[in-house]
């Protein structure tokens, strides 16, 4: 007969997600890692992650939902790195060309605690999160047996890689626990060290949100600082390239349907004229509008300076026009590095 847990699992397959695994409420026995990521300010400017109710919250998964005795972790594919070298020259990160993960993940979510409540009988204490939670998500995954937390930081499964979003849902319900991931299978690798443009994976599997491409890209709603502006290439939204050289996604799995590329690439330089309409029009529904038009075209000037070619001059002399500073400073600063290197 078919448990509980089992028919859980097949229900998440059913659902798009590749992996699925229950750990129990215990409070992340790493948490000290983070408090000391925190103490250093490699979360720079996310200040959310520092706020004393955050931290409680992700120090102990009962302070989030008191009757939690479960969570069940799960993991959903989205469209795999293009290796190195191909594609066009100006980059997004691979999870962010299909639609927003933040809209097609949680209703999954809903319908498996819909489910385990069908099968219980009666409703259950639940809260549900993907990215967007105060938890520990990729300890929570490897202690569900979902992989292991590579060098990169990232959650990495032998059989799907790490090309995949995580989501948990916890749970006032006891259920089995699986056994945590056992090993690490990182070994002597240190690819994704090498690789990494700005040097910002740390030894104890974090990285200098500072330093990595996504927290610039993404999360800073500033200047980008100069001294890393040359590293950051051609990515304008995110960086793959930790996950790219990492050998374990040969192994990533096809995307989930609502992750197929969607947004039109590559992305021209003609978008550093973007209106906020067109902006909005064509980022609706793709994890892209939270760089909001700004920050988009802030990093776009940032790659097209980094791509050095002279007929792009006069779409940036434009855009050093617009009425937003970030885009005209961040403009400004490509003309300059490409008319220095005409010199
Ligand atoms: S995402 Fe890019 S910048 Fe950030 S750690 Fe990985 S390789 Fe480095
Ligand atoms: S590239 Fe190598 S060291 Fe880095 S996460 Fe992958 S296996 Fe681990």
């Amino acid at each position: 007969m078919i448990t509980l847990e089992q028919a859980v699992k097949e229900k998440a397959r059913q659902l798009g997600f590749i992996l699925a695994g229950v750990t129990s409420s215990e409070a992340p026995a790493h948490f000290n890692i983070f408090e000391e990521w925190l103490s250093q300010n490699k979360h720079g400017t996310m200040q959310y992650l520092a706020e004393e109710r955050s931290r409680i919250r992700r120090a102990d998964p009962k302070q989030i939902l008191p009757e939690c005795k479960s969570i069940l972790v799960l993991a959903m594919p989205y469209h795999s790195p293009l290796p190195l070298g191909e594609g066009p020259g100006v980059r997004v990160a691979s999870y962010t060309l299909g639609d927003d993960y933040h809209d097609i993940i949680p209703p999954r979510l809903r319908e498996i605690v819909e489910f385990i409540e069908e099968q219980v009988g009666h409703p259950i204490p639940n809260r549900y999160y993907t990215d967007t939670g105060p938890i520990l998500e990729r300890e929570l995954a490897q202690r569900a047996g979902l992989g292991w937390i590579g060098k990169n930081s990232m959650l990495i499964n032998p059989q799907a890689g790490s090309t995949f979003f995580l989501a948990e849902i916890l749970l006032g319900i006891e259920l089995e626990p699986d056994a945590p991931f056992p090993t690490d299978h990182c070994g002597t690798c240190t690819r994704c060290l090498a690789a990494c443009p700005t040097q910002c994976i740390l030894p104890d599997r974090t990285l200098d949100a500072r330093r990595c491409i996504s927290y610039l890209t993404i999360e800073l709603k500033d200047d980008i600082p100069e001294e890393v502006r040359e590293k950051m290439g051609e990515w304008i939204f995110g960086c793959d390239i930790c996950q790219q050289v990492c050998p374990w996604n040969r192994f990533a799995q096809p995307a989930c349907a609502a992750f197929e590329p969607k947004i039109p690439l590559p992305v021209l330089t003609s978008d550093l004229l973007l209106s906020s309409v067109e902006f909005n029009q064509r980022f609706k529904k793709s994890p892209v509008k939270r760089a909001k038009r700004r920050g988009y075209l802030r990093n776009l000037s940032v790659a097209v300076g980094n791509r050095g070619n002279e007929n792009d001059l006069p779409l940036l002399e434009q855009a050093a026009q617009d009425e937003e500073p970030l885009v005209k400073t961040h403009a400004q600063w490509a003309i300059n590095k490409i008319r220095s290197e005409l010199k």
